[in-house]
C-alpha cells in the first residue's frame, strides 16, 4: 500500500510537470495542479490528506459520486469474466444489454446504437452517419452541416468544425477545418418566449442552402463548454420542425445533458422532440470509463446500410468495450432505481438559493440554474492561478473556465455539501470582483 503525504504529492506533481500534458494546458509554467489519491462519494482525497467536496462530477460524468459499491461490483464482475473482446463479428451480453436499455430510455424512434470511445468520437460518428445517410438517399451533395454559435462538440476535427468558430482555441485549426453554416446563439433563457425573429436566421440559412445541408447539430437546451447557456424548449421544438421540413437530419448532442442533468432524463424531453441522431457520453458510465454512444433511427440506419458500400464506415478497436458497457448498464439501472428527478429538483433549489447572492456582486453578468447546473457568469475572465487554489483552500473542487464559475455536482451530494460549494463560489467571485487596493 502506497503511503500518501504532502512530500509524495509534491513528487507526483514534479514528475507530472516533467512528462505529462494536461487538458488545454501548456507544458511551460506552473499552473496549479493537485494530486488526488482517492475518491469516495462526493469527496476527492488529496495526497496531503485534505478532502475536497466535488462540484464538477469529473467534467459532468460522475453522477453517482466516486467508488460506488454498485458500479464497483459491476466492474469486478465483468473484469473477471471478460475485460475486452473485439466487436467485429462478435457480440457480448454487456453490449446487448446496454443497447437495449438505451433504446428503451431514449426518445421513441431512436432504435440503433453505435458504441464509440468518447464524446468527440460519438460526434464524429453522428456527422459521418448524416453524410452517409444523405448519400444513401441519393443526395450526395448534402455535405454541409448547420449549427448554432456558442456550441461545443469536442476536440476532434469533425467535432471542432461545428464548435463555436470564435470561442476556444479551435480557430488555430480553421485553415484546415471544413466550413459549415452557423446561425446565431439561441435566445438566452429556458423560460424565454420564442419570437419569430429568434429562428429567422436559421430559417434563412435553411431556405438558401438546404440542398447542400446534411444535418443540423446542436446541444439541446444547454450549451455546455461553449458558455453554459440555456435556451427554451420552444426554440428546440421549432428547430425540430424546420429540420423535418427541409429534410435535414437533427443531431442532438446530449453528451453533457443526458442522464438527468437538466431535470429530464434527456434534454430533448423538455421539448417533447426526438432527434434523428443522438450522442451520449460522459455520465453514460457514471464517470468510470470512457464510452459514448451514437443512436439513430431505423430509417437512418437502413438508408446507410442499403447505400453505397452497404455499411457504415466506422469501427474503433475498443468499440462496445465489455467492461465499460457493463458499468454503463449498472449506472443507468442505478440512476433509474433512485429518485433522481427529486434529487435533481432539490439540487436545483439549493443552487438557486445558494447562488442568489452572486446577483448583487459587482462584475457578475448573470446567475442561472437549470436542473443540477449552477452558473455564475462574470464580466471578465477568472484568474485560475489564484482562484483554483482558493477553492481548494475552502475544501471544494470547482474548475471555472473563461468568465464562468459553475457547478455540475454529483446527484448524491447533500444540500449541506452543495451549500458549501455555492458558498465557496460566492466567496471566490466576491474576491475576484473586489476592487484592487
Ligand atoms: N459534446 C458535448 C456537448 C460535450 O460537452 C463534450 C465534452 O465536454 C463533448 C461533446 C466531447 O466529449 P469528450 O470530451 O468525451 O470527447
Amino acid at each position: 500500500m502506497e503511503h500518501y503525504d504532502a512530500a509524495y504529492g509534491d513528487e507526483l506533481v514534479s514528475l507530472d510537470r516533467r512528462h505529462i500534458w494536461h487538458p488545454y494546458a501548456s507544458t511551460e509554467g506552473e499552473a496549479p495542479l493537485f494530486p488526488v489519491v482517492g475518491a469516495e462519494g462526493v469527496r476527492l482525497r488529496l495526497a496531503d490528506g485534505r478532502e475536497l467536496i466535488d462540484g464538477m462530477s469529473s467534467w459532468w460524468a460522475a453522477i453517482h459520486g466516486y467508488n460506488h459499491p454498485v458500479l464497483n461490483a459491476a466492474a469486478h464482475a465483468q473484469v473477471d469474466t471478460m475485460a475486452h473482446v473485439m466487436f467485429g463479428g462478435l457480440t457480448h451480453p454487456p453490449a446487448v444489454r446496454l443497447a437495449r436499455r438505451l433504446v428503451e430510455i431514449t426518445p421513441e424512434p431512436l432504435a440503433k446504437v453505435f458504441f464509440a470511445d468518447s464524446g468527440s468520437v460519438a460526434v464524429e460518428v453522428a456527422l459521418k452517419m448524416a453524410l452517409q445517410y444523405q448519400r444513401g438517399r441519393g443526395r450526395p451533395e448534402r455535405t454541409r452541416l448547420l449549427t448554432v454559435r456558442g456550441g461545443y462538440h469536442g476536440d476532434t476535427f469533425g467535432a471542432m468544425s461545428v464548435c463555436d468558430p470564435v470561442g476556444g482555441m479551435h480557430h488555430l485549426f480553421s485553415d484546415v477545418l471544413p466550413t459549415h453554416l452557423f446561425a446565431p446563439i439561441p435566445p438566452a433563457g429556458f423560460e424565454t418566449e420564442l419570437r419569430p425573429e429568434d429562428t429567422a436566421p436559421i430559417e434563412e440559412l435553411l431556405d438558401r442552402h438546404d440542398s447542400t445541408i446534411a444535418a443540423l447539430i446542436l446541444e439541446p437546451i444547454v450549451q455546455g463548454a461553449g458558455g453554459m447557456r440555456f435556451h427554451s424548449p420552444a426554440y428546440l421544438r421549432r428547430i425540430r420542425e424546420l429540420c423535418s421540413q427541409h429534410h435535414v437530419l437533427l443531431i442532438a448532442d446530449e453528451i453533457a445533458t443526458g442522464f438527468g442533468r437538466t431535470g429530464e432524463l434527456f434534454a430533448c424531453e423538455h421539448a417533447g422532440v426526438a432527434p434523428d441522431i443522438m450522442c451520449l457520453g460522459k455520465a453514460l458510465t457514471g464517470g468510470y470509463l470512457t464510452m459514448a454512444a451514437t443512436l439513430c433511427t431505423d430509417e437512418v440506419a437502413a438508408t446507410i446500410s442499403r447505400g453505397e458500400g452497404g455499411a457504415f464506415m466506422h469501427g474503433p478497436t475498443f468499440m462496445a468495450n465489455p467492461l465499460a458497457a457493463a458499468i454503463a448498464s449498472a449506472s443507468v439501472d442505478l440512476l433509474l432505481s433512485t429518485p433522481w428527478r427529486d434529487r435533481v429538483g432539490t439540487l436545483s433549489e439549493t443552487l438557486r438559493t445558494g447562488l442568489a447572492p452572486a446577483r448583487d456582486l459587482p462584475g457578475v453578468l448573470d446567475v442561472r440554474v437549470l436542473g443540477a447546473i449552477g452558473v455564475i457568469e462574470l464580466a471578465t475572465p477568472v484568474d485560475m492561478a489564484t482562484m483554483q487554489p482558493a477553492f481548494v483552500e475552502q475544501g471544494v473542487w470547482i474548475r471555472p473556465f473563461g468568465r464562468l464559475v459553475y457547478t455540475m455536482p454529483p446527484y448524491v451530494i447533500t444540500p449541506e455539501e452543495l451549500t458549501k460549494v455555492t458558498t465557496a463560489m460566492i466567496d471566490a467571485v466576491r474576491t475576484h470582483t473586489a476592487p484592487a487596493t
